[in-house]
């Protein structure tokens, strides 16, 4: 158990001195006094015992120690509270490791490690400057390939199973941006790093893998990084030593970060998951409205025939009204079904169109007929500007008028009684023409345009007065897209302006 103590055992001048010190022997290039002269002095302000090993090869190893009387056998034999080893790397290879056995932990680890590691850091470059020394310096071309696989972001592991060591070669704190000695270095060490819902995956991994059930070791993991994030890791490796009973002794391997591609990979397949729940959906609403036309017709049919049939007693107003009543609805519901069907189809990308240049005039002067008695009923004006004789687009004319007719009985059935809905057409320089519904009406707050062309969606009008399915905007949108143009909104508590453009025939 940790705990924060105020003071650490020696004043920083007093480390800075002592680093100071060391950099003079490092420049003055005697690495072996040096590493003693650190340990010793290590030992002197931490008042523990300190070991510094310099790996001179496999098997070879340098020591220098600190704190310790040789004579002192008393000392030697008491065993220490607190073991605690930090790895030393230069140049993201580890060179050794600086080992503390201290009597007890009387300070925050985190307080120690920052002050030990301006030293540590000196420890790590005399190691290297002795390992060059003494001709152990590891190949140029070797270094140089750690590095280059390091810029492309994968590093190299090198585990001693029966020691759980990570061996000279271990550059996974690297990785997570830790400083080398911070996270320890055995395999049990970095585990401690593993999500814990990753970690049983990572061991099956491995015991596939020691038991020749799989060729390579290969897992991929969430590991805490220094920042505190998860990062996905992407590992493989290999049992390159066994002993004379076929127990894994050593392995080597590469830890790959792979967080990025598996964000890539999570995204794509999110977009495939919503893109077979969007066709699945169109394939529904298709279906399901071509099973309710049927029935539907035959509804409104028998109403038609019953309204004309003089065959039996002749109908009476309030039954006549009754009929009138379920073919509105009858047509209602078709219309709202025809709507559906066409969305779909529009999503699924099946909807056939014939375009062509259309001319504006006699379309739009057709769409205000076909919503006159509609526009009486609700007292609202119908107006058509001056229309271009000469303005032809390009169209697909029956959708054309689908939209428009949509439009305008929009702006009828938000308009106020005595209100006006207008029709003009016009030439933009683009090579375009445009159409524009405008009414004066309650108008459409600026906030709610973002929701007004999305399916289903009547800007809160559900329990008003007004009928809707709220798909008409929805559709409108969808086909002037198909048809190679665009459907425009502006609104002011004066009234709402829609406004269709489309290229010139
Ligand atoms: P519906 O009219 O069937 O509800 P639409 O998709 O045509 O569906 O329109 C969506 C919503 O946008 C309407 O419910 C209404 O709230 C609003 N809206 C559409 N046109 C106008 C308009 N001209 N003036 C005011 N509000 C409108």
């Amino acid at each position: 158990m940790l705990f924060e103590a105020p003071q650490l055992p020696a004043a920083d001048a007093v480390w800075a001195e002592a680093h100071a010190a060391l950099l003079d022997q490092v420049q003055r290039g005697e690495p072996a006094h040096a590493l003693q002269r650190l340990a010793r002095s290590i030992a002197h302000l931490l008042d523990a015992r300190c070991r510094i090993v310099a790996q001179l090869g496999a098997r070879q190893q340098c020591v220098f120690e600190g704190g310790v009387d040789p004579g002192d056998e008393a000392a030697l034999a008491e065993p220490p509270q607190v073991r605690w080893q930090l790895r030393l790397s230069h140049a993201g290879q580890a060179v050794g490791e600086l080992e503390l056995l201290l009597p007890e932990l009387g300070f925050a680890r985190e307080a120690l490690t920052q002050r030990i590691e301006p030293l540590l850091n000196t420890a790590s470059a005399l190691v290297a400057a002795l390992l060059e020394q003494r001709g152990h310096a590891p190949p140029a071309s070797l270094s140089v390939a750690r590095a280059a696989m390091r810029e492309a972001g994968t590093y190299v592991w090198e585990w001693d199973i029966a020691s759980d060591a990570l061996g000279d070669i271990d550059e996974g704190a690297l990785m997570l941006g830790y400083a080398p000695h911070q996270i320890g270095h055995t395999q049990s060490d970095w585990n401690r790093l593993i999500h814990p819902d990753d970690i049983d995956g990572v061991e099956a991994a491995y015991e596939a893998h020691a038991e020749g059930r799989s060729e390579l070791y290969r897992s991929v993991y969430r590991a805490r990084a220094a920042d505190g994030q998860w990062r996905w890791i992407e590992e493989r490796g290999r049992i390159v030593e066994r002993d004379a009973n076929g127990r894994p002794q050593r392995m080597y391997g590469t830890q790959t970060d792979a967080t990025v591609q598996h964000a890539l990979e999570q995204a794509r397949q999110d977009q495939l998951a919503a893109e077979a729940a969007s066709a699945a959906k169109t394939e529904f609403l298709s279906r399901v409205s071509h099973e309710l036309r049927t029935p539907l017709n035959a509804v409104l049919g028998f109403a038609q025939l019953l309204d004309v049939d003089t065959s039996g007693n002749p109908l009476d107003d309030a039954q006549r009204r009754r009929i009138t009543l379920i073919r509105q609805a009858g047509e209602y519901l078709l219309a709202m079904i025809g709507d559906l069907l066409d969305l779909s189809l529009v999503e699924s990308g099946r909807l056939q169109m014939q375009i062509e240049p259309v001319r504006l005039a006699p379309l739009a002067a057709d769409c205000l007929d076909l919503v006159r008695g509609q526009a009486q009923a609700a007292g609202v004006q119908l107006r058509l500007e001056p229309v271009d004789t000469a303005l032809w687009v390009r169209a697909d004319a029956m959708r054309l008028k689908q939209v428009l007719i949509n439009l305008l009985t929009n702006g009828i059935k938000y308009n106020r009684p005595g209100g006006e809905v207008t029709l003009a057409t016009s030439q933009l320089g683009s090579g375009h023409g445009r159409i524009d519904v405008s009414d004066t009406g309650i108008g459409i707050p600026a906030e709610q345009h973002a929701g007004l062309f999305q399916p289903f969606n009547r800007l809160g009008r559900e329990s008003g007065k007004v009928q809707g399915s709220g798909l008409g905007l929805a559709l409108s949108q969808a086909l002037v897209t198909v048809m190679g143009g665009q459907l425009s909104v502006s609104s002011s508590p004066a009234g709402s302006c829609f406004g269709v453009v489309l290229p010139v025939g």
